[in-house]
C-alpha cells in the first residue's frame, strides 16, 4: 500500500471514529426522544387505573382488597411486556380496620347533635363511652394543655389549620407526637383532632411509624362540626360526648410488594428502581395517592419495552406495599437487598398526585445534580428538568437515601392533591390524564437514562455521608419530632458503616 493510500485509509478510519463518537453523543438524545414520544402514545393507563380505583378499590394491606391489587399489578406487568414478574412478602405487625365509628355531642340543654368523625389508623379501640366531657386544648401546646389542667377521662379537642400547602401536610404528622403524648400524661380518654379540610371532608390520617398500635383511641372530627363544639365550649356550654370507636385489630398480616423486571443488557447485576405504592387508605379509593402512579410505573415499563430499547443495566419496577403505615414495603425492599445495593445506580419515586413535574429532588445530594440535569434536559419540554439538593421522609425513597443509593423524588405542584389527600375524595375522576402521560414519559425517560448511561451517576454514600446530607438539609428535626430518628441513630435503619 502507497504512503498515500495509507494516508486515505487513516483518515477515513478518523472520520469513522469521529462520526461514532457525535454519533453516540446524539444518540442519547435520539434515545430519550423516541422513549418520551412512546410514552405519550395511546396506552392501557387510564384503563387500568379504573380498574385499580373503582373495581379493586381502597386497598389497605391485610385486606382482600389489597391481594386483588396484588393480582392487578401482576397482570398489568405482564400485559406491558416486563421480562419478568414476582412478588416479595414481608410482614406489617397489626392488621387494622376501622368499624362504625360514631359520635354524638349533647349539651345541658338537652340539645344533641351527630359529629362526623372517622379513626385515626393503628389507633385502639374505644367502645361505647357515654357522657364523656370534651375540653379545648387549641392547637396542642404544652402551654394550652396546662391551661386546661384536668383532661383526665375527658375528650381533648384539637385545633388544627387548614391544609394549604407541603409544609401545612409535614407540619401536621410533625406535631402530632407530641400532643399524644401529652394526652397520655394527662390521662385523657381520646384526642379529636379537627378535619385540615373543609366543607365535612374526612380522611385517613396515621400517627403511627412502623404498623404499631398507636397509644390512644384517636379521631379526625369534619371540621365544622369541631368548630362548633368550640364556639360552645368558648361560650361556657359544657359538651359531652357519646362515643364509640370499634376498631378492629389483628396480630401480624403478611403482604407484598409487586416487583417487574426489564433485564440489562451490559450489567444485569446492577440496577435502578422506579417505584410507587400500591397500598392505600380506603375512604375513597388512593386514586391520587397512589393508584395513578402505580398505574404510570407500569405504563413506564410499557413504553420502554415498546421503543424497543434495550437498557445497560436492569430496571426494576416495583410497587410497594404498607407505605402509608411508615414506609415499611420499601424499607423491607431495602433491607432484604442491602447487599447488592452497592449495584443500585438510582432509585426514581413519584408519589404527589398529578400535578405538574417541576423536577426531582436528590436526597439532599449536591454531588449528583450536575449529572442529574444532564439526564433530566430532555425533559425540559415539560419543565421537569431541574434537580434540587432537597432530602423529604414521606415516600418510598427513603430507606434508599438512608443507605446511601442516589434517590430521585418527583416534585410535584400541589394541584388538587392536597385537598383530597386520604379522604373520602380520592378517587378516579380527581386525576388529571393529560399530566399524568407526560409523567409517564418523565419516569421512563430517567430511569432508562440512570440505566443506560456509561459511568453511574455517583457513589454509595457512606454512613457519615448519608448523616452529612440529613444534617445540611435540616432532615434530622422533623425525623425526631416523630419518632423516626432513633432508628436511624442506633443503626436498626439505614446503611451500617
Ligand atoms: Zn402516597
Amino acid at each position: 500500500m502507497s504512503s498515500r493510500l495509507a494516508w486515505l485509509g487513516f483518515s477515513l478510519f478518523l472520520l469513522t471514529i469521529l462520526g461514532a463518537f457525535a454519533a453516540g453523543r446524539d444518540s442519547d438524545r435520539e434515545v430519550a426522544d423516541r422513549l418520551i414520544a412512546e410514552a405519550l402514545k395511546p396506552s392501557p393507563l387510564e384503563t387500568n387505573l379504573r380498574r385499580l380505583t373503582d373495581e379493586v378499590g381502597g386497598r389497605v394491606p391485610g385486606t382482600p382488597a389489597f391481594q386483588r391489587a396484588v393480582d392487578w399489578g401482576v397482570a398489568a406487568f405482564k400485559e406491558a411486556g416486563a421480562d419478568s414478574v414476582h412478588t416479595e412478602e414481608f410482614t406489617i405487625q397489626h392488621s387494622w380496620a376501622e368499624g362504625a365509628t360514631e359520635m354524638t355531642a349533647s349539651l345541658y340543654s338537652g340539645t344533641t347533635f351527630p359529629v362526623r368523625a372517622v379513626s385515626v389508623a393503628w389507633a385502639p379501640a374505644l367502645v361505647a363511652a357515654r357522657h364523656v366531657p370534651i375540653v379545648d386544648v387549641g392547637e396542642g401546646s404544652a402551654a394550652e394543655f396546662a391551661k386546661v389542667k384536668d383532661i383526665a377521662g375527658r375528650i381533648v379537642l384539637v385545633h388544627t389549620k387548614v391544609l394549604e400547602n407541603w409544609d401545612d401536610l409535614f407540619a401536621e404528622y410533625e406535631r402530632a407526637p407530641a400532643i399524644i403524648a401529652l394526652a397520655v400524661k394527662g390521662k385523657a380518654k381520646a384526642i379529636a383532632f379537627m378535619a385540615t379540610r373543609e366543607r365535612g371532608i374526612l380522611y385517613r390520617h396515621t400517627n403511627s411509624n412502623f404498623g404499631e398500635m398507636d397509644a390512644l383511641p384517636q379521631l379526625i372530627v369534619a371540621r365544622q362540626d369541631g368548630e362548633r363544639i368550640a364556639r360552645l365550649l368558648a361560650s361556657a356550654n359544657p359538651v359531652w360526648a357519646d362515643i364509640s370507636i370499634p376498631n378492629k385489630v389483628g396480630p401480624a398480616i403478611k403482604t407484598w410488594n409487586v416487583v417487574a423486571e426489564i433485564r440489562g443488557s451490559e450489567k444485569p447485576d446492577e440496577f435502578v428502581v422506579l417505584g410507587a405504592h400500591l397500598d392505600s387508605w380506603e375512604l375513597g379509593t388512593g386514586a391520587l395517592d397512589n393508584g395513578c402512579n402505580s398505574a404510570l410505573v407500569i405504563d413506564a415499563l410499557r413504553a420502554i419495552k415498546a421503543s424497543g430499547l434495550k437498557p445497560r443495566r436492569s430496571i426494576r419496577f416495583i410497587l410497594f406495599s404498607g407505605e402509608e403505615q411508615g414506609l415499611i414495603g420499601s424499607r423491607a425492599y431495602a433491607t432484604a437487598h442491602r447487599s447488592e445495593l452497592d449495584k443500585a445506580a438510582g432509585v426514581v419515586v413519584f408519589d404527589a398526585g398529578t400535578g405538574k413535574t417541576t423536577g426531582f429532588s436528590t436526597g439532599g445530594r449536591k454531588d449528583v445534580v450536575a449529572a442529574a440535569e444532564s439526564l433530566l434536559a430532555p425533559l425540559q419540554q415539560f419543565g421537569a428538568a431541574k434537580a434540587v439538593a432537597t432530602a423529604e421522609y414521606g415516600t418510598d425513597h427513603f430507606d434508599f437515601m438512608l443507605e446511601g443509593v442516589p434517590t430521585f423524588v418527583a416534585d410535584q405542584e400541589e394541584a388538587n392533591y392536597l385537598e383530597n389527600y386520604h379522604a373520602t375524595t380520592d378517587t378516579f375522576d380527581k386525576v388529571d390524564f393529560a399530566q399524568l402521560k407526560k409523567h409517564v414519559a418523565e419516569a421512563a425517560e430517567l430511569s432508562f437514562a440512570l440505566a443506560n448511561t456509561a459511568d453511574r451517576i455517583g457513589p454509595r454514600l457512606n454512613r457519615a455521608q448519608i448523616e452529612q446530607t440529613l444534617h445540611e438539609t435540616h432532615l434530622g428535626q422533623p425525623l425526631k419530632d416523630m419518632g423516626v430518628w432513633d432508628d436511624w441513630a442506633n443503626g436498626k435503619r439505614g446503611r451500617q458503616h
